[in-house]
């Protein structure tokens, strides 16, 4: 089959890599219908994570089960199927508090690497959700995007406590963060300011749900959200980028007592203790539990009443994986769809 490998910092290729096989009787197999290139693809990309040699890539997925190992219940063959970016058990005391993606027996998605045409997904039964039938082929990038950006993003936005009476501010406007503004409007908030300078972000913010739009950044942005907020900050915040100056501002835009929902992947992050402890703000993220919203998400999508797909900008077939990565590392594309 065909597979996306990493080499070195800025070298993707497709290769021939072997057809995966049953492994454990809980895994399947799975034919993908489309895979995408996350941001967190990039870090390896640019060289800011290490490679540990040639490394198959990709964490998303959404496609059809080929085969199922003789323990798997809850899918059968031929069932489309999404399933979360961490494989999870969906049954051990984490999973069941609401937490699978640190399922005591979790399986990182981006280890197997699922931009290639056929994937092994372990832990079938917990991980994989069977839509309710044969999706149209609109509704695939919609579906696709809840593999990964639109449930972190909807984790964040409840995570941050989103919802009627909020005011809800997003730092961040790659997929994720526009994911977030699209969960805070569904789940009912009043009031949703998107932090971005890219104007077709910012029509996609708006079109998410967004009814603010604050450019400003650092202290700027943060006076701007008081400004907009009688002084006080935003009720929620969401952090989706994953940097010291994401996670500063994101503090400095809450109010006392607010919540930030934060799922940008920390990179070289650290808090001041004193400045923390004077917020006074609920502080709370980490790897999005997407296999938790997963069901209500594939109805929503199933149902038409989202649109998440919107995220895709550039879609290209899975051979030409590598142009994807340029596009995105060169912010020619906000997320890049493969179609396999
Ligand atoms: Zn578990």
């Amino acid at each position: 089959m065909r597979g996306v490998i990493m080499h070195a910092p800025g070298d993707v290729r497709v290769e021939e890599r072997p057809n995966p096989t049953i492994l454990e009787p809980t895994d399947a197999i799975i034919r993908a219908a489309a895979v995408c290139i996350c941001g967190s693809d990039l870090w390896p990309y640019r060289g800011i994570e290490e490679l540990h040699g040639p490394t198959p890539m990709g964490h998303e997925y959404v496609g059809v089960v080929e085969e199922i190992g003789p323990d798997v219940r809850n899918v059968k063959v031929g069932d489309f199927v999404v399933g979360s970016f961490v494989a999870s058990d969906n049954t051990c005391e984490i999973c069941q508090a609401g937490y699978p993606s640190r399922c005591v027996h979790n399986v990182m998605m981006g280890s197997v690497g699922t931009q290639a045409e056929l994937i092994r997904i372990p832990l079938a039964d917990g991980t994989l959700v069977a839509t309710p039938g044969v999706p149209d082929a609109d509704l695939i990038p919609s579906l696709l995007a809840a593999s990964d950006v639109l449930g972190t993003g909807w984790f964040a936005a409840v995570a941050a406590e989103a919802g009627p009476g909020k005011t809800v501010a997003v730092v961040g406007d790659g997929a994720v963060g526009l994911s977030a503004i699209l969960a805070a409007k569904q789940l009912g908030a009043d009031r949703i300011i998107a932090m971005s300078r890219h104007a077709d972000r910012q029509a996609l913010a708006r079109e998410f749900g967004a009814t603010d739009i604050v450019e400003e950044r650092g202290d700027a942005g943060i006076a701007r959200i008081k400004e907009l907020t009688n002084g006080l900050g935003a009720h929620s915040v969401v952090e989706a980028v994953g940097t010291q100056e994401s996670m500063e501002q994101a503090i400095g835009a809450t109010r006392p007592g607010g919540h930030i929902g934060y799922v940008g992947v920390t990179h070289g992050v650290t808090l001041d203790g004193l400045g923390l402890f004077f917020a006074e703000v609920h502080l709370f993220g980490g790897p999005a539990p997407v296999r938790r919203f997963l069901p209500e998400l594939i109805q929503l999508i199933w149902d038409r009443r989202i649109d998440p797909g919107r995220v895709f900008d550039l879609t290209l077939p899975l051979d030409e994986a590598a142009e994807g990565y340029r596009a995105m590392d060169e912010r020619r594309a906000t997320k890049v769809l493969l179609t396999v």
